[in-house]
């Protein structure tokens, strides 16, 4: 068995896993998930997530960036029962997330840590514990396929609204669909694309 072959079989794969808009509804018009009245989980994210999670080898980490959170126009005491509630449903289902990381700059911050930046995950890089070439991003926005990129993973695009988030790109779309290994509206098909893969 040589280096490379030992590394491989050994590095953790993970899915970098959106909030909203992917596992959750986006709430327009103010994309801010704060009350109960603005939850909708996304169709069918607990069966198929349940079945990933289950049959699939991978670490689950959660990554979302929440617009001003933590200031007066989106405070803490509004956010935490929703996301409290979101984690605590998912782990009900055996859906368990191993890392959430958050972001709560404005977009007008251009902060490193704010996605499609990689500033939150520095501690994935160059880590011989995770195989990040073999992980993937699953998100609803472009961003989130920039974000791909920009970690040396796959983009899983649950293109439901691909309009969104198209101001924050620095690559040509072809470039970023270039990181796309599957475009789709449905839990299901990501799923079934997860399932074929072999586990190493
Ligand atoms: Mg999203």
């Amino acid at each position: 068995m040589n280096e490379e072959t030992h590394y491989q079989k050994n590095a953790k794969r993970l899915l970098f896993i959106d909030r909203d808009g992917t596992l959750i509804k986006e709430a327009p018009p103010d994309y801010q998930v704060d009350s109960f009245a603005k939850l909708a989980f996304y169709p069918h994210v607990f069966e198929f997530m349940n079945k990933i999670a289950g049959e699939c080898n991978y670490e689950l980490v959660m990554v979302s960036n929440q617009d001003g959170l933590g200031t007066s126009s989106f405070p803490e005491t509004s956010f935490w029962p929703v996301q409290n509630f979101i984690i605590e449903s998912l782990e009900n289902e055996n859906i368990h997330f191993n890392a959430v990381h958050f972001d709560r700059t404005f977009p007008e911050d251009h902060a490193p840590t704010r996605k499609p930046g990689i500033g939150m995950f520095t501690d994935y890089l160059n880590n011989q514990l995770y195989d990040l070439a073999n992980s993937f991003v699953i998100g609803d926005r472009v961003t989130d396929m920039q974000l791909a990129k920009n970690l040396g993973c796959k983009g899983i695009w649950l293109n439901n609204n691909s309009s969104l988030g198209a101001t924050e790109i620095k690559d040509t779309i072809e470039v970023i669909k270039s990181f796309i290994v599957l475009e789709t509206k449905t839990w299901k098909d990501i799923y079934e694309f997860l399932k074929i893969i072999p586990t190493v």
